[in-house]
């Protein structure tokens, strides 16, 4: 295969012998189970070779787009290759929303969900969370389905594509609803430390940006529920933007969702980057860490203290709070959890310095890394902190005892 496929980053070249774009089930059933190893591709928004495969990446991106409300159950089954904004807006139309939606709208709702992408809010837990049944391709091309409650289901959702291809998912629904969005500007870092959990809890979702320079945070972005009151002139000393923002300070923020307090839908709120708009920076590297919302205030201030070994290599970095969930390989299991992202300058050498940096300074929480975005962690950590991995581990040596759908990073990460 050419070289020329490459994750949305542009810094991994996938190393796949063949790319499969299958137009139905029937023919990815087929592909499957005639190839030897097979990963999937999403939107190819991962930022580690998490997709990579040696045998065929499969691309779901030309089945036929399934959208189906179940209105008694309050779910939506998609297919497997749907994105959120294809999903989005037509939920809204419908009456319905979402819960929680990530940053950006244009990734695919399974590849999201298989790596546990999340959004902010201390009630609102990761969107995996919302997966109420699956339907999985296995490797000999037969489809099992899953439901919430079965036995493995906790196992099944958030699974870095390794028990197979999730053809549909189900996902929970509420009714629609609308929210504001306010951006506040130079928050203290002394005053974030001795403030978090009042702050993060002061709204239905809350993000702080920082660049990690000097003595105050860049931003706090609020969204608030329609009818939770009127916005605050200034926060804790933070004050009210004037005008759009970007997450990165000096981008347009006019690709961003709506702020200064407008009134308007989930969907046009919740995300970041507005549907049809181009997303951050581009060039760019991403790395993300959990640790327990307990330990927020002192990671802060242990990420304070040691910002000068990181700060230069990034772009922005954003703190953001999620609910405990009951998924085993999920960043938040069992755990109230805030989630330390970093959006690098795209230079591979110093981004991996600094990535480093910021895992010694958070080592003592015992963080927990993003899935799909860089980390150095050695594995044996990154194990350490999955209290059902070995069930995980049987669970996929049941379902995939040859391994079709383990890739060298699964593999090491997980499995060796
Ligand atoms: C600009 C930007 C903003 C981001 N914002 C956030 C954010 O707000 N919160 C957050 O947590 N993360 C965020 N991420 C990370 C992103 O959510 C993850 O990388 C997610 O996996 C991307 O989905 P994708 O469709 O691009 O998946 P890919 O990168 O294509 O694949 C990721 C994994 O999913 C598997 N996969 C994909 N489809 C299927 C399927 N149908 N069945 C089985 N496995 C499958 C792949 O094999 C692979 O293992 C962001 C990334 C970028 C680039």
């Amino acid at each position: 295969m050419s070289d020329a496929l490459r994750n949305w980053a542009g810094n991994i070249a996938f190393g796949a012998s063949s790319l499969a774009r299958p137009k139905s089930i029937e023919e990815l059933q087929d592909i499957v189970s005639q190839a030897d190893k097979v990963r999937t591709l999403g939107s190819g928004h991962s930022f580690n070779r998490i997709a990579d495969t040696g045998g065929t990446i499969i691309s779901l991106s030309q089945l036929e787009r399934t959208i189906r409300i179940d209105a008694v159950a309050n779910t939506v089954t998609v297919d497997g290759g749907a994105t959120y904004a294809d999903v989005a807006p037509k939920l809204h139309q419908a009456g319905y929303a979402l819960r929680n939606v990530a940053s950006l709208p244009n990734i695919t709702i399974a590849g999201a969900v298989v790596t546990a992408t999340h959004g902010s809010g201390d009630a609102n837990q990761n969107l995996a969370a919302a997966v109420a049944a699956i339907k999985i391709v296995g490797p000999t091309g037969e489809i099992t389905a899953m439901r919430r409650g079965e036995p493995d289901f906790d196992g099944a959702v958030v699974n870095l594509g390794a028990l197979g291809i999730l053809s549909e998912l189900t996902l929970d629904l509420v009714p629609a609803f609308d929210v504001r969005q306010n951006v506040y500007l130079d928050l203290p870092v002394l005053t974030l430390v001795d403030n978090f959990h009042e702050l993060m809890g002061r709204a239905y979702s809350v993000s702080v940006f920082t660049r990690w320079q000097g003595t105050h945070a860049d931003m706090v972005w609020v969204k608030s529920l329609d009818g939770a009151g009127t916005p605050a002139d200034e926060i804790l000393g933070a004050r009210a933007a004037t005008g759009p923002s970007h997450p990165i300070p000096g981008m347009d923020g006019s690709v961003c969702t709506g702020q200064m307090g407008l009134v308007g839908p989930w969907h046009e709120r919740l995300f970041h980057f507005a549907i049809g708009n181009t997303a951050s920076a581009g060039a760019e590297l991403q790395s993300e860490l959990f640790v327990a919302r307990a330990d927020a205030p002192a990671a802060i201030a242990a990420l304070h203290a040691a910002q000068d070994q990181f700060s230069p290599a990034l772009f922005i970095s954003e703190i953001r709070s999620v609910a405990a969930d009951q998924l085993w390989l999920s960043s938040a299991y069992q755990q109230d959890t805030i989630g330390f992202h970093f959006t690098w300058k795209p230079e591979w050498e110093t981004t991996i310095a600094a990535v480093k940096a910021v895992e010694a300074a958070l080592a003592p929480f015992a963080p927990r890394a993003h899935w799909a975005k860089v980390f150095t962690l050695p594995a044996a950590d990154v194990r350490s902190r999955y209290p059902r991995l070995a069930d995980f581990r049987a669970l996929a040596n049941r379902v995939d005892p040859n391994g079709k759908f383990r890739n060298d990073f699964v593999t090491a990460l997980l499995f060796d």
